[in-house]
């Protein structure tokens, strides 16, 4: 790879509560992208929804990628810091005619798929508080892009419907702070969990409003329960074990999730031991383009702290 193009990835979690398995694997997934390529790896917090954002998860989060071992490069990127650039962004989608802003509630549009636009032209109801929206119906139709694991991906913004970028309450919307930050931060690999895949096109569409670098994609498979549902705070997914014993355990079982196929003896090894191995092997082609992975069993070392 040459200088100008050497691959920085990054990890952009929301501090709504500590990683899970399903964060492990898609900071592990990302981490060894990225190390492999011999390239940079980030971390931005994603704080943009403070209520969301109970006191002490970000720093959790933090200290969990350390114990697995999992070093980033740079100063932490915090999304709380960032309204200046999100509004810049912004003022230039209004001034490009591509973000209007939106008086309607949700009520009023319940019987729509998608928000069907009333307030392109004109504000419906200027008295109220708006919300901004991305104009879906300008712009590169439809939008196609290449997925690394999953292949060509075509989506019609318009089915989309007109995203929020910046909502009523004047919190930023993650599509618009996500495009402004992986720019400013030079990402050149996206590498993040197959729930964000259909969040992809909103991503492109504001890239290239805005005229920004279109990174490449990777989407992870998703680890879910044995009833299949995907992990979460809602269904009370547990926080990562972090008792060294665990936390072997669940690294090796997250490489395993990746389908990298560790060898057995791996997952008595310390982290460091585990990470070495797994950034020379690292493999995409080992990776099935299949959308769920099962959450492991608990590890049979259940004691916290060392
Ligand atoms: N902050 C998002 C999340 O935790 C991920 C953003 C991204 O990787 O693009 O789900």
């Amino acid at each position: 790879m040459s200088h100008s193009t050497r691959y920085r990835g990054r990890f952009a979690p929301t501090p709504s509560g500590p990683l899970h398995f399903g964060s492990l694997v898609a900071a592990l997934g990302s981490y060894l992208d990225a190390r492999a390529a011999r390239g940079q790896w980030l971390v931005r917090i994603e704080d943009i929804d403070p209520p969301r954002s109970p006191k002490g998860a970000a720093s959790t989060i933090l200290r969990q990628l350390e114990t697995f071992g999992l070093e980033w490069d740079e100063a932490i990127m915090w999304q709380h810091d960032r309204h200046e650039a999100y509004q810049t962004a912004l003022d230039r989608l209004e001034h490009l005619g591509l973000a209007y802003p939106c008086s309607c509630s949700r009520k009023q549009w319940q019987g729509f798929d998608v928000y069907p636009g009333w307030c392109r032209e004109k504000v419906c109801d200027p008295t109220k508080p708006v919300a901004w929206r991305l104009r879906s119906d300008r712009g590169e139709r439809p939008i196609r892009w290449h997925d690394r694991l999953f292949g060509d991906q075509q989506f019609d913004p318009a089915e989309l419907g007109d995203v929020v970028l910046k909502r009523k309450d004047g919190l930023w919307a993650y599509q618009l702070a996500v495009v402004v930050d992986d720019a400013e931060q030079q990402i050149t690999d996206v590498v993040r969990g197959l729930d964000l895949l259909d969040n992809t096109p909103w991503q492109r569409q504001l890239q290239r409003a805005l005229q920004l670098p279109l990174p490449r994609y990777l989407h992870l498979p998703l680890i879910v329960t044995a009833e299949g549902q995907k992990l979460s705070k809602q269904n009370l997914a547990p926080a990562l074990a972090e008792a060294q014993g665990s936390v072997r355990y669940q690294l090796f079982q997250a490489l395993k999730a990746l389908d990298q196929a560790p060898p057995n003896a791996l997952a008595a090894e310390p982290t460091i031991t585990q990470l070495d191995w797994a950034v020379e092997h690292w493999s995409l082609t080992q990776l099935r383009p299949t959308a769920h992975r099962l959450m492991p069993t608990s590890s049979p070392i259940t004691t916290t702290g060392e």
